[in-house]
């Protein structure tokens, strides 16, 4: 398969429709962000990799980061982290209050912010420190993606830090149910960090590699984590990876995937490749409107979902 021609195709047939949809602007860090631009890599387990666009412009990884805290909480607590935190997709908006109510500060998923939140705040309690979790988080992102240099924008952190209620209320919230062990501002903070780390296409596609080949990074050789695990994080990628648009991102994909507010989706074809698009407006449930359309192009073209 010519997997870059068909990348080439997927660039062309994509711009008539750059621009639509709408930048993220509740961070207002994030409204800077060019409608414009477009980047997409393909890397696949041979370490080979293909992309159009600006594949080198770093962008907001936002709620992306919660795969990988995800991944180490879950190498960390093992089955006891469902204790706090479930695997259902929520059918909700990704900061939305009403559902930790109902089910008593339990959150429904670790995509969801509610139980991103939960999980940032076990890898806080196992590290005893949010600034040696942030380290981890980033060195984590480091060596998955074999990139020294991957940071965290301090002004978008802080930027969301000024305008972040909702947050603080989903932590304040899950607190008074007895599912945070920290302080809930510690626990908004160090999560307004990990989702202000910046990545691009390539360097997120990579960092994918170990998800789409059972836990172990096909370049290094390394194991993260078990092929039961790596089965697990896939499969809650494709049912809560895009929040109340799940459903239909599994329609018209059909690949485990997450996106993030700053307007990237990383996706995993399982035993082949990992997968980055960027395009900053998003669509009403708050994905990329272009990058789901061009994952949408590459599953039709390539015949690679996973149904
Ligand atoms: N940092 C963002 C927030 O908590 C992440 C949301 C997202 O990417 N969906 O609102």
């Amino acid at each position: 398969m010519d997997i870059q021609k068909i990348l080439n195709e997927i660039y062309k047939e994509i711009k008539p429709h750059l621009g639509k949809g709408r930048v993220a602007d509740y961070i207002p860090e994030l409204a800077k962000a060019n409608p414009k631009d477009f980047a997409m890599s393909v890397v696949t387990l041979d370490g080979k990799s293909y992309h159009i666009g600006e594949h080198k412009k770093r962008f907001s990884i936002q709620s992306i980061s919660k795969v990988y805290t995800f991944t180490m909480a879950l190498k960390m607590y093992s089955k006891k982290l469902y204790q706090r935190v479930g695997v259902e997709p929520s059918g909700t908006p990704f900061n939305s209050l009403v559902q930790l109510e109902y089910e008593k500060g339990k959150p429904r998923n670790p995509f969801i912010n509610a139980g991103a939140l939960v999980v940032t705040d076990s890898l806080i309690t196992h590290y005893k420190d949010e600034f040696i979790t942030l380290e981890n988080i980033l060195s984590f992102l480091r060596s998955t993606s074999h990139t020294p240099d991957i940071n965290i924008n301090p002004y978008v952190a802080k930027s969301e830090m000024e305008h972040g209620y909702r947050n603080r209320a989903l932590a304040n919230l899950i607190k008074d149910f007895k599912n945070l062990d920290n302080d809930p501002l510690t626990v908004v903070e160090t999560y307004s960090k990990q989702c202000a780390v910046e990545m691009n296409t390539d360097e997120l596609a990579t960092s994918t590699l170990f998800l789409a080949n059972r836990g172990v990074d096909p370049i290094s050789q390394k194991a993260y984590i078990t092929p039961t695990q790596a089965k697990r994080i896939n499969a809650v990628m494709l049912t809560c990876g895009h929040y109340d648009a799940s459903g239909e991102f599994a329609f018209h994909v059909g690949l485990p995937g997450k996106s993030g507010v700053g307007g990237g989706i990383i996706a995993i074809v399982p035993g082949k490749m990992g997968i980055c698009v960027y395009s900053p407006p998003l669509n009403e449930y708050g994905n990329s409107y272009v990058g789901t359309l061009a994952l949408e192009l590459f599953t039709t073209k390539t015949g690679l979902s996973i149904f």
